[in-house]
């Protein structure tokens, strides 16, 4: 959910801007929120979006433009990030979910009547874990940071998801034979979402953002080695092109800015 700005140029965008460009997305969130529980609940993703759309203009007189987080990530990156020089990409959102966008010839994709484009919920386990989408098996359950994090968290009796204890836990126990296990799944469960992606859409380059940029140096590398060698991939490669959005998790709200 997002309010146009009306800032065009990322040299004006300084810290203190982005901080407050924060605050504002996250109380038209909250507003966003409580519209949608006060007003009538549509069918359609595109009713519901119209619907909050009308509701914040009208109590708030501001003009209310709406886009997926991911593709606002990749619109970021487009304009001002890695994907600059990129006819043909892929972003994805790994964090408490996984969200996701696709450059094609030089522009971000999206589906007629609703935003489409919804890799988090593509089956990767026939009758797999409940999803939250009502699904089962959705690539989400067994991608989401969330997920990888809380499973390490259960198993190390933390009681916090906070980056910082979980990154301590990983790298203080390496060796130890319930980590291995869990890194080794969820690396190849990601993979395989990931390959699949890759097969239909062919990406130059693949740019990750979300929490999963604050575990490059655990998750990056052992993540374009399964995909190299894991046997996923249709057209086999000698090198992936797979990196971390230049903007991490403020890709999303400096793409908000350039819909
Ligand atoms: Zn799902």
């Amino acid at each position: 959910m997002v309010l146009r700005l009306g800032l065009t140029k990322m040299a004006i965008l300084t810290e203190r801007r982005i901080e407050n460009m924060k605050r504002i997305i996250l109380s038209c969130l909250s507003l966003l929120m409580l519209f949608s529980m006060l007003t009538p609940w549509k069918t359609s993703a595109k009713s519901k979006s119209k619907l909050n759309k009308t509701s914040i203009t009208m109590y708030t007189g501001t003009k209310v433009k709406l886009k997926n987080d991911a593709k606002c990530s990749a619109l970021a990156e487009q304009k001002y990030g890695n994907f600059s020089e990129c006819e043909n990409g892929l972003f994805l959102c790994i964090g408490t979910g996984v969200g996701g966008a696709v450059i094609y010839n030089g522009k971000v994709l999206e589906a007629k009547e609703v935003p489409g484009f919804e890799f988090s919920h593509m089956i990767i386990q026939k009758n797999g874990l409940q999803c939250n989408c009502g699904k089962r098996g959705c690539f989400e359950i067994y991608a989401s940071l969330k997920r990888f994090k809380e499973k390490i968290a259960y198993e190390f009796n933390l009681t916090t998801l906070r980056n910082e204890e979980i990154i301590k836990i990983i790298l203080n126990n390496k060796d130890d034979v319930r980590l291995k296990y869990f890194l080794n799944e969820y690396i190849e469960n990601l993979a395989i979402g990931i390959s699949n992606l890759i097969n239909i859409f062919e990406p130059e380059k693949i740019l990750i953002g979300g929490g999963f940029t604050d575990y490059k140096e655990i998750l990056l590398e052992p993540l374009k080695q399964q995909l190299l060698t894991g046997n996923l991939l249709f057209n086999k490669r000698n090198d992936i092109i797979i990196q971390l959005a230049k903007f991490k998790n403020d890709a999303g709200i400096i793409g908000a800015t350039l819909i």
